[in-house]
């Protein structure tokens, strides 16, 4: 497969820009900072819309599905506090920008997307652009009990409830990030593993994210 990824200083400038935006929508959380302004997110799209990559915008990446909102990812990948090694589970793998941004961050990914189109394009494409997490294809709703506990779990899916099973997989002191609601929007929920069956849970911003279908899902 040909890719064309040429990373020139139309797009370095438009990724500065971004950047910039993100930092005055309030992102505060340098190193997420850095990692947006070192993914290539043009190399997620058609060359016809590189112009559109360094937008603050969510855009479709075919299936039916989109690559998110660079606000979005930054707000996630902050809320996540990613330390250095942290093992991270990540359920929708999407386009894969986002568990780019978290490799950045130096996490151990595993990144699981239910669509085998998207997870084959990505297992091609992520690792051509240098980046090397777990890839998996299948339904995330269940997390992945195989490689479980993580220290994190991100959703990049909007969710009915919060999956008890992915509680189940956190690590005690793990944090899961997801996005719960109806079809319309969802509030962000972080929930922090305290103790064995101790958790505290704390809802945020409300979002718009494609659902998360699956048998702990829509
Ligand atoms: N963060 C991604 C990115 O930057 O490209 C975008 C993710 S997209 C908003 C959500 C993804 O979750 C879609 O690709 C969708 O197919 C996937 N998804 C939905 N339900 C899933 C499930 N049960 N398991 C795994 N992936 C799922």
């Amino acid at each position: 497969m040909a890719y064309k990824f040429d990373d020139n200083y139309r797009e370095k400038g438009a990724r500065k820009q971004l950047v910039k935006l993100l930092e005055n929508r309030g992102i505060e959380d340098k190193n997420v900072l850095k990692a947006i302004g070192k993914v290539p997110r043009h190399f997620f799209f058609d060359e016809t819309f590189w112009n559109q990559a360094y937008r603050d915008i969510a855009f479709p990446i075919g299936d039916g599905q989109t690559i998110s909102q660079p606000y979005t990812v930054a707000y996630q990948s902050e809320l996540l506090h990613v330390k250095k090694g942290d093992k991270i589970l990540e359920i929708g793998t999407g386009s894969g920008y986002q568990t780019c941004i978290l490799l950045e961050l130096g996490a151990t990914v595993y990144t699981i997307e239910r669509q085998e189109n998207l997870y084959n394009r990505t297992i091609q494409v992520l690792p051509y652009m240098g980046y090397r997490p777990q890839f998996f294809c299948g339904d995330g709703s269940k997390g992945i009990p195989e490689h479980a506990p993580y220290d994190k779990i991100i959703v990049t899916a909007g969710a009915p409830f919060v999956p008890e099973v992915m509680l189940q997989q956190l690590k005690l002191g793990g944090l899961l990030v997801i996005p719960v609601g109806d079809e319309q929007s969802q509030k962000m929920i972080t929930i922090l593993r305290v103790g064995e069956n101790d958790f505290e849970r704390i809802e945020l911003d409300t979002f718009r994210f494609v659902p998360l279908v699956g048998d702990k899902a829509w």
